[in-house]
């Protein structure tokens, strides 16, 4: 798998640093507030995981799963496929993700989860790939800034591989030639 791999963008300690960063700023601020981190599957996972054991302070996790339509450069057609199980109207929510690329993505799911009313929205992003964005949704807590490259690693995947890397990198062009 490893032998894939064009070269590393974030390595494990960077990414378990600001792993750490986000998990200590936001036990901070939800402290009193029972919030709910909610994750996009399937590319949040890991992070996911990572950060909610890392927060001090009581909270409820919920997961969505979306689906967008239009090719890799995905025209905004976003629907959902799985839907919250927890009610938010009222709650403090925080949106997890993995990269906020075109922000496609995530500002359907903001408009979605406003329309739930919660008491505050925010968006916590773990990468942030900003040369291609469409949207103006502010991400609240951003990450590591990552080039205009397809990255995989950490959750993101290439064909559903390479999610259990445990750094974010970059394929070898051979990879996709040959498509494995
Ligand atoms: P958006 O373009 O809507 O901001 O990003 C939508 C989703 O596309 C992200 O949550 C992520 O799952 C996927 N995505 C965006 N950029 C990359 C990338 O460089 N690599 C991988 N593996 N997935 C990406
Ligand atoms: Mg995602």
């Amino acid at each position: 798998m490893e032998k894939n791999i064009e070269k590393v963008l974030v390595t494990e300690e960077q990414i378990q640093s600001k792993v750490a960063e986000f998990a200590e700023i936001l036990s901070a601020e939800y402290a009193d507030k029972d919030p709910v981190f909610v994750g996009v599957l399937k590319g949040v996972v890991v992070f996911f995981a990572d950060v909610v054991r890392k927060i001090t302070v009581p909270c409820e996790i919920d997961f969505m799963c979306l689906s967008s339509y239009g090719g890799t450069d995905s025209t905004g057609n976003v629907t959902v496929k799985k839907d919250l199980s927890v009610d938010i109207k009222g709650r403090h929510v925080v949106i997890l993700e993995d990269i906020y690329d075109t922000g496609n993505s995530l500002s359907f799911l903001h408009k979605y989860l406003l329309s739930k009313e919660p008491a505050s929205l925010k968006i916590c992003t773990l990468l942030d790939k900003p040369e291609r964005r469409k949207s103006d949704i502010k991400a609240d807590y951003a990450g590591t800034f990552v080039p205009n490259e397809f990255v995989v690693g950490y959750g993101l995947d290439y064909a559903e591989y390479y999610r259990n890397l445990p750094f974010i990198g970059v394929l070898k062009e051979s990879v996709y030639e040959n498509n494995n």
